[in-house]
């Protein structure tokens, strides 16, 4: 539920699926495919601390007890995930995850399961969610807001590149790395794209209109959100906003905007050209795809292979005091994930392929 204090957004409503109702490395660059071990357990890690729940399972800061370095270990309850009709979102996230590679996407190190959960392991992004930096710092400054969207566009475009529809952007999902640069994470919604896909999900206030008129949908998705994006980077709140997502999703389909005053004219042009009613006709979703976005006067002075080598100077450092340090995460209740359910063997059959 959406939570206002001082006229802030504290939190936003959760992503929604219409199915259901150092020696810590820290760059992708560090880690090479050996580092992906298909023998690992789970046992060879110590599990330290929740340094993040997602709309079902949690993450857990871990280590692994040989080498010392430190991950980021997802882990679902696999009762939970059919209950939630969830077993196609969890193949899609592990399959996408293993084909990527990119320096703004999240490494995926290992991944396996048992009888009761799935596991997946991932480098330990050390900075928390931009979500937790933008909040604090109410608004971000135009060139602040224009790093991260560069580093995005380069991810969404490589994504688009593979076929791949990200589907759920928002700070939340957005992690700091230790040098400051984003790193995505979450591909619990993403898809390859056969055609249009139907599916309602993502997170209301981010939702395209096409997605909400159910009229399939596709790579525009993205770039939707990334308008989305952009003006709550700018702003401090984002565009369409309302108490309950019916409210949200009216306004995203009345196709008005109330603009913030101090969102700079050259971004303001670039959010009207992506918050485009009419996938056909928004940016990043024409003939030329994402050069048009990349041309656009917003992104004037950026060098696009210097943004995909991380050579851009990242506008905030997180403070990381030593390596395991979860000071960037808020704090979360902990809970017994061991406790879970252990399937019957004729529900472990919708895993058999994972
Ligand atoms: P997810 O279920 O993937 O959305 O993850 C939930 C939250 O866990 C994220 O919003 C982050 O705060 C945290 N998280 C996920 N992956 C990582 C990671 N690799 N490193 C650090 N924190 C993470």
């Amino acid at each position: 539920m959406a939570e206002w204090v001082n006229g802030v957004i504290r939190s936003r409503q959760e992503s929604i699926d219409s199915l259901c109702s150092s020696s810590a490395k820290t760059t992708t660059d560090e880690y090479s495919d050996d580092d992906i071990k298909d023998e690992y357990d789970i046992d060879d890690f110590a599990i330290i601390k929740t340094i993040g729940t997602g709309t079902f399972g949690r993450v857990l800061l871990c280590k692994n007890k040989q080498t010392e370095d430190y991950g980021a270990m997802k882990i679902l309850s696999l009762a939970d995930v059919i209950r939630l009709k969830q077993v196609e979102h969890v193949k899609n996230e592990k399959n996408i995850l293993q084909e990527i590679h990119n320096p703004f996407i999240v490494n995926l190190l290992w991944c396996n399961r048992d009888e009761t959960c799935i596991y997946m392991l991932f480098e330990y992004v050390c900075g928390g969610e931009l979500f937790s930096y933008l909040r604090n710092a109410g608004r971000f400054t135009t060139s602040t807001g224009n790093f991260y969207s560069a580093e995005i566009v380069s991810a969404l475009e490589y994504l688009h590149s593979k076929n791949i529809v990200y589907r759920d952007l928002k700070p939340e999902n957005l992690l700091l790395d230790r040098e400051g640069h984003l790193k995505i994470t979450d591909f619990g919604f993403a898809k390859k794209l056969t055609d249009r896909t139907w599916t309602l999900c993502g997170t209301p206030e981010y939702l395209a209109p096409e997605i909400i008129q159910s009229k399939g949908h596709n790579k525009a998705v993205d770039w939707w959100a990334l308008g989305v994006l952009i003006y709550e980077m700018l702003a401090g709140y984002p565009p369409f906003y309302d108490d309950n997502p019916f409210g949200i999703y009216e306004k995203i389909l009345s196709g008005k905007i109330e603009w913030a005053k101090h969102i700079d004219p050259v971004a303001k042009d670039l959010i009207k050209k992506l918050l485009v009613q009419d996938r056909t006709k928004r940016l990043g979703n024409m003939k030329s795809g994402a050069e048009d976005i990349k041309r656009h006067r917003w992104f004037k002075g950026i060098d696009w292979q210097e943004v995909i080598q991380r050579k851009l100077i990242p506008p905030i450092v997180p403070k990381i005091m030593y390596d395991g340090d979860t000071s960037n995460f808020d704090d979360y209740p902990e809970s017994d994930w061991r406790s879970a359910r252990t399937l019957e063997d004729s529900e472990l059959k919708l895993f058999d392929d994972f």
